[in-house]
């Protein structure tokens, strides 16, 4: 994939987008990246721009941090102590044409809806998310491990939803020999939980499968593991939620009983971020050639 006449300014991110920086440049694309004040490291290839140095530039693409922005327009720089903030007059001065982002909030979608730019949050495709499902598993396990006493082989594991986490994570499970049971809701998803062989129930019976459960994995963004399900299970059992923040345990309830249960968002980037920016950069490469072809680049 060559990207000779793309201009792409990365603004804010995290180890994550300097990968990203790092492919897109490989490729040829001019990357220029804001945010990056306390980068001891320069990223060879690419160019650093002060936030307030940006005048009138043109840029085919904007890369947005994992959370896009918050309801301020602040964007998270984990490179900068300085405040990164993406509003109307910034994106006017940009001129940019397609904004990317992990996920997009109200503020974010208003944003590029006003100003007429294409937005697309990445978390939201079925490529990234399949994708970025590999190393959320990976950090799964090792958190497991690193906070229960006994092997995953032979763990009696109840996995909770069944989509592009779920299904990976069962799977895997499976494949290194848990006793995986795998809870969702449509018919579809346990047919297809019975054909990998897991051991599938409906959500409904949640509180009668988790009685013997080692490990409870939530992949569910809604209240699921409630303290009705979390007063029937084993205080000896780990809960690890996966869902997006708040999650869908009961943590009050799970600490009162005496059971560890984490939260663990953003894996990916935590224990993968060279993997989740490449990801992210073959999805932003193969999207700017698709949806601005380079005979019609200005
Ligand atoms: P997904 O493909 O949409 O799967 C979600 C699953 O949850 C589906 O099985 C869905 O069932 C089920 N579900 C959703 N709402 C439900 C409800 N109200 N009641 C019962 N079941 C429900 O999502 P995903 O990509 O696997 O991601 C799952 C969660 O993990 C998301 O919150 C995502 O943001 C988060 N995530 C976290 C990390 C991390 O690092 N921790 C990484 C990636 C993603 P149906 O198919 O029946 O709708």
């Amino acid at each position: 994939m060559i990207l000779t006449g793309y201009k792409v300014l990365i603004f804010g991110g995290d180890n994550r987008h300097l990968e990203i920086a790092r492919l897109l440049s490989e490729r040829d694309a001019t990357v220029v990246l804001a945010g990056y004040g306390n980068l001891r490291t320069p990223l060879p290839g690419t160019m650093f721009l002060e936030t307030e140095a940006i005048t009138q530039e043109s840029f085919h693409a904007l890369v947005l941090p994992a959370k896009g922005a918050d309801d301020a327009g602040v964007v998270d720089a984990l490179f900068d102590a300085q405040k990164l903030i993406l509003d109307d007059a910034l994106l006017k001065r940009l001129a940019v044409r397609i904004i990317f982002t992990g996920i997009a909030g109200t503020y974010l979608r208003a944003l590029a809806e006003r100003n007429g730019v294409r937005l697309i949050p990445l978390f939201d495709r079925d490529d990234v998310a399949i994708l970025n499902a590999i190393p959320t598993v990976e950090g799964a396990l090792a958190l497991t491990i690193q906070h229960t006493d006994f092997t995953l082989h032979g763990a009696k594991t109840v996995v909770l939803g069944f989509g592009r986490v779920g299904m990976t994570l069962a799977r895997t499970l499976h494949a290194i020999g848990s006793d995986v049971a795998v809870g969702a809701r449509s018919p579809e998803n346990l047919a297809r939980a019975t054909e990998m062989r897991l051991n599938p129930f409906h959500l409904a019976d949640l509180k009668d499968r988790v009685r013997e459960a080692d490990l409870l994995y939530n992949t569910i963004p809604h209240p699921i593991v409630t303290a009705e399900v979390i007063a029937r299970m084993k205080q000896t059992a780990f809960i690890l939620d996966l869902a997006s923040a708040p999650g869908g345990t009961e943590f009050r309830f799970a600490e009162k009983r005496g059971i560890k249960a984490i939260l663990a968002p953003s894996l990916p980037g935590l224990v993968a971020p060279k993997t989740a920016g490449r990801i992210m950069a073959d999805v932003i490469g193969q999207v700017l050639l698709d949806e601005l072809p380079l005979e019609n680049l200005s």
